[in-house]
């Protein structure tokens, strides 16, 4: 089963909720098999919209779904916690899951891009990744070890387990 690696984010109706929520249902995926998740990380908000600060996670699961199932099978977690869709980018939300990789699988399609073109720049991406799978090797970016010398922790708060 290729192992596929979520990110998790919420900035909404009590963050650390959002995620735990977000955990048990990754947890009963079906076809999968729930592997890990990280230390939970306290994040400044991304981009230029004034909101409430970040929770984010990453989890690793084990799962037979096909990349474009498993994409809706988050947004149907995503939505069942209030996730509402608005225009603006980056905007606050009570859950983010974007799959960050699926195997070694490379896709490009509008819908869905694989490895997350995001992630190389995401100190709230790297570091939980990092303590769950050190030795990671992204396909397109190289050794995570060596992406994280080039992302700045700076912001990025490590919370206590709970
Ligand atoms: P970002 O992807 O930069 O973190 P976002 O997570 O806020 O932004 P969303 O509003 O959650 O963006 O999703 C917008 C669209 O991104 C989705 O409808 C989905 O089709 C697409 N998308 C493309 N690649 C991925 C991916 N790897 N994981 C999740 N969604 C993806
Ligand atoms: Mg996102
Ligand atoms: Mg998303």
């Amino acid at each position: 089963m290729p192992r596929a690696y979520i990110g998790l984010g919420s900035n909404l109706q009590d963050p650390v909720a959002q995620i735990l929520n977000a955990k048990a249902a990754l947890m009963q995926l079906p076809e999968s098999r729930f592997v890990a998740i990280s230390p939970l990380y306290r994040n400044p908000p991304f981009g230029s919209v004034p909101q409430p600060a970040f929770v984010n996670a990453v989890a690793g699961l084990d799962t037979e779904l096909p990349g474009f199932e498993l994409l809706a099978a988050l947004q149907l977690i995503e939505a069942a916690q209030g996730r509402q869709r608005s225009a603006q980018r980056w905007g606050p939300r009570t859950l983010d899951l974007d799959i960050l990789l699926y195997g070694e699988i490379v896709i490009n399609h509008p819908q869905l891009q694989v490895p997350h073109p995001g992630l190389s720049e995401r100190n709230f991406v790297l570091y939980p990744l990092h303590d769950i799978v050190p030795t990671l090797v992204i396909p397109g970016f190289g050794p995570l070890s060596e992406l994280l010398q080039h992302c700045s922790a700076e912001g990025l708060e490590r919370l206590e387990p709970i």
